[in-house]
């Protein structure tokens, strides 16, 4: 058995666009936890949004100041709690980025993400998350990750596929749909990735960067690229031959562009928001009522989506960290937030030895 070190280095964010790194002790799993050697942590649009720029959230809600950054953890198993039941020493795993009390009606149903208990804690947000070289998890938060996926394919599975996953299977995307994307950040790229998947028919993307539109055209993820502009919806009209697209997906979190992706959905079709923050504002009549538009909001996923999900993708043997465009070392943790606060790159993940 190899001994551990007591001590490590984590990443906290102040708030200010910058990050720190401080020294954690080693932790230990009590009973019905674990502790993974980090291999993999990446960098979530919401951690840039509520916490890396300012602590957006307050109170419990929000990111617990000095707690180790990042919510997107995958490792390996170093050492078993007593009273663990299905994981052991050298097990691959990502984590469901969620603690739940495991008791109320939501946690019972797997989505953690919606527990109201005031145990609920988030890693990276309210106890420590995936910066540091080792992270305490609790056993029922893990996920088996098959030998045919990376750490890195992992910890993307961790929020952003598993997002994009519950929002397309809600809206029962299928081989009939036009896929239309609005904001081709990471959350965006594994819409599109898993919509084809599902057999999308056509996948349609929009963003404001020429070099995000890029980027999924050259990973053979979208088939059309449209710039958002003020032309946007005409070009969207021109590619479907006037009809819109059947399902449409805001993974932008922007106004206008969920209005764009309302607009451009089919008539009877549906539209789904995953992309958070801002607002939007539209007339309920001429956009959503008259066409008899089924609109989805949808949050994170559940732990047997997020199962279902990472067992799909190993069967396809399809790789979410093809969509990684920056990988950097813990050390390297401030150039890492800096570029993926710069809006212009694919996923960008911290990786470990
Ligand atoms: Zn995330
Ligand atoms: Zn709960």
């Amino acid at each position: 058995m190899t001994t551990l070190p007591n001590t490590m280095t984590g990443v906290i964010l102040p708030g200010n666009s910058t990050v720190e790194f401080r020294t954690f002790p080693v932790p230990k799993p009590g009973h019905g936890q674990v502790l993974l050697k980090t291999r993999a942590s990446s960098i979530c649009g919401s951690d840039i949004r509520a916490i890396y720029r300012a602590h957006l959230g307050k109170g419990p809600e929000g990111y617990q100041p000095g707690m180790i950054a990042g919510h997107e953890p995958a490792g390996e198993v170093v050492e078993v709690g007593p009273g663990c039941k299905e994981f052991k020493v050298g097990d691959r795993v990502l984590v469901y980025h969620i603690s739940g009390c495991g008791c109320c009606n939501d946690c019972k149903a797997g989505y953690m993400i919606s527990c109201h208990n005031e145990s609920r804690a988030a890693y990276g947000w309210q106890r420590n998350g995936g910066h540091a070289p080792y992270l305490l998890a609790e056993e029922n938060n893990l996920i088996h990750l098959p030998d045919n996926l990376t750490f890195l394919d992992g910890a993307l599975i961790a929020c952003g596929f598993g997002t994009a996953w519950e929002a397309l299977t809600r809206m029962k995307v299928n081989g009939q749909d036009r896929l239309l994307i609005t904001g081709l950040g990471p959350v965006g790229l594994a819409a599109a990735l898993l919509g084809r998947a599902l057999g999308a028919s056509e996948v349609i993307g929009v963003d404001t960067s020429a070099d995000r539109l890029a980027l999924g055209k050259k990973l053979g993820l979208i088939d059309h690229e449209v710039l958002s502009n003020a032309d946007a919806l005409g070009k969207i009209q021109e590619l479907t031959h006037g009809h819109g697209c059947e399902v449409s997906l805001d993974c932008s979190g922007a106004g206008p562009a969920r209005l764009l992706a309302l607009k451009a959905t089919r008539q009877w079709g549906r539209c789904g928001f995953v992309g958070e923050g801002n607002d939007v504002h539209f007339d309920v009549s001429p956009f959503l009522i008259h066409p008899q538009i089924t609109l989805y909001g949808s949050w994170v996923t559940s732990l047997g989506h997020m199962a279902d999900v990472t067992e799909r993708l190993s069967r396809w043997n399809l790789h979410p960290d093809v969509t990684v465009t920056h990988r950097f070392k813990l050390e390297e943790a401030a150039e890492a937030y800096r570029v993926a606060d710069g809006g212009q790159s694919g996923k960008v993940a911290i990786v470990f030895e």
